[in-house]
């Protein structure tokens, strides 16, 4: 039996025992240009079509925009694992790790709508515990499920999604909890807390999930990140389809990584129009509260979402009514300076 010991972890994490038999004892996918390494080959191996500029198989492991993320991240290859979004990779998390109808999983509401929709594909139950009225984890009420032998995965999504705001107290879950941690930064980047990248070789429950979709505006390219220990990695490298990253998507992914300036200016004017909106709606009569924001959008609490959210949709302004989730709460993502006028504009206009 693997065991992997965190270095200053009051426990011993043993992942073998987490993965599913069906995963562990499974024989990848592997083709004829895994074992051969050289360069300059006349490749007759993998049924592709010789001719055009698209017509090659990618790298499966997507080795120079690896190498880039490992530069800008101080971080080695072997940690990092690159998926079709972060979605597909919460996707395949259920799959390395939880039992279809016998494993759990456990997440915190408000939060991300995916955990519970790939939950449900892969029959697992997950749990919901609720954040308190400051949209914070509350440990009292955690310690309960962490001696629940089927509860395999937690989720906690920090910066969280709707409500904006980063999460506390991850590291003392990291320390209690035996099995796999997914913390999920799709927003740390416009965040001024530091991300977990740095605790992954003090933790080795932790996953860490960010995007190239947010901040690094290619969401159109579905590149998704996690970062964890090699074992870990390892793991999604398994299970994960041969080809999961396409050529064009990686080589985007290579240019956006490139251009640090062009990240950094979006970002600080994203940040800094998220700032000037939530002052110029926190004066309007319609908005009764903003809530603190570390991301890219905030929620606002409003006398009546449904109506105001319906008065925006009419002037072909589409925001996310989020008034099932945290009532009269709508989240507000922030545009450029001209689309962040026109919702102010339209919301002036609105009489409740
Ligand atoms: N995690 C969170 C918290 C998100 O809000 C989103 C997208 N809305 C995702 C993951 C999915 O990101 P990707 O585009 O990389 O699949």
């Amino acid at each position: 039996m693997q065991l992997v010991s965190g270095l200053k972890t009051y426990k011993m994490f043993e992942l073998n025992k987490l993965v599913r038999k069906n995963i562990r004892d499974l024989k990848p996918y592997s083709s004829a240009r895994d074992e051969f390494t050289g360069e300059d080959a006349i490749f007759l191996d993998a049924n592709e079509n010789p001719y055009g500029e698209l017509n090659r198989y990618p790298d499966p492991y997507q080795k120079i925009l690896k190498k880039k993320l490992s530069e800008l991240k101080s971080m080695p290859s072997e940690n990092i694992f690159i998926g079709n979004g972060s979605d597909e990779i919460i996707e395949q998390a259920y799959r390395i790790f939880c039992n279809p109808g016998k494993d759990r999983a456990l997440t915190f509401s408000p939060t991300y709508g995916m955990y519970e929709v790939s939950a449900a594909i892969n029959d697992i139950q997950l749990i919901t515990v609720p954040l308190n009225n400051s949209f914070q984890i509350n440990l009292k009420k955690l310690g309960e499920y962490f001696n629940d032998p089927f509860l395999k995965v937690i989720f906690i999504c920090s910066p969280n999604n709707p409500t904006g705001n980063g999460i506390r107290n991850i590291e003392k879950i990291l320390k209690e909890f035996k099995g796999i941690v997914i913390v999920d930064e799709a927003y740390i980047d416009f965040s001024t807390e530091a991300s977990f990248t740095e605790k992954i070789e003090l933790y080795p429950n932790l996953i860490i999930l960010q995007t190239l979709s947010k901040a690094w505006g290619l969401a159109a390219a579905r590149i998704g990140i996690a970062y964890a220990s090699a074992e870990v990695i390892s793991l999604f490298n398994k299970v994960k389809p041969p080809y999961n990253v396409s050529l064009l998507n990686q080589q985007a992914a290579v240019a956006a990584l490139s251009n640090l300036a062009e990240f950094k200016n979006k970002r600080d004017l994203i940040v800094s129009e998220r700032e000037n909106l939530v002052n110029t709606l926190s004066l309007l009569s319609s908005v009764k509260k903003i809530y603190p924001s570390d991301a890219n959008f905030f929620l606002a609490e409003v006398n009546d979402a449904d109506k105001l959210y319906h008065h925006l949709v009419a002037k072909k302004i589409v925001t996310r009514n989020r008034t099932t989730l945290v009532r009269n709460c709508i989240r507000i993502t922030v545009g450029s300076p001209a689309e962040n006028e026109k919702l102010i504009n339209a919301l002036k206009e609105f009489k409740a």
